[in-house]
């Protein structure tokens, strides 16, 4: 376990997954998703076999930090259609 508070972060959209990605690196934390699925405004859905975003979304270049931790994730090269 690491070393610091233990931290409950009630849900888990963009916010949350955030807040427990920067806090784990020094806090015990537990993140709690009321929906049997991350990334709430953000997240996605199936109809008929095809992977369909429950809120369209784009990335302009200017947000630089979330372009910084999407590549920090090594998910970088999947934001170049959402950039604008
Ligand atoms: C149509 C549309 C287009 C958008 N386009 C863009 C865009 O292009 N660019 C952009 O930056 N933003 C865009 N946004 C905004 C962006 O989607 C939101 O700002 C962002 O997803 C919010 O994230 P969040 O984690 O704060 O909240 P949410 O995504 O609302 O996540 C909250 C989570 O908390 C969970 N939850 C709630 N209560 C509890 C509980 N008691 N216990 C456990 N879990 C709980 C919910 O199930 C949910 O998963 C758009 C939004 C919409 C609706």
């Amino acid at each position: 376990m690491s070393e610091g508070r233990r931290i409950a972060i009630l849900g888990g959209g963009y916010t949350g997954m955030v807040a427990a990605h920067d806090l784990c690196r020094k806090h015990d934390v537990t993140l709690y998703e009321r929906s049997h699925s991350l990334g709430g405004l953000a997240d996605d859905f199936t109809l008929h076999g095809t992977p369909l975003e429950r809120a369209y979304h784009h990335l302009f270049r200017s947000d630089k930090d979330i372009i910084q931790l999407a590549e920090q994730l090594g998910i970088g090269g999947n934001c170049d259609g959402c950039l604008l």
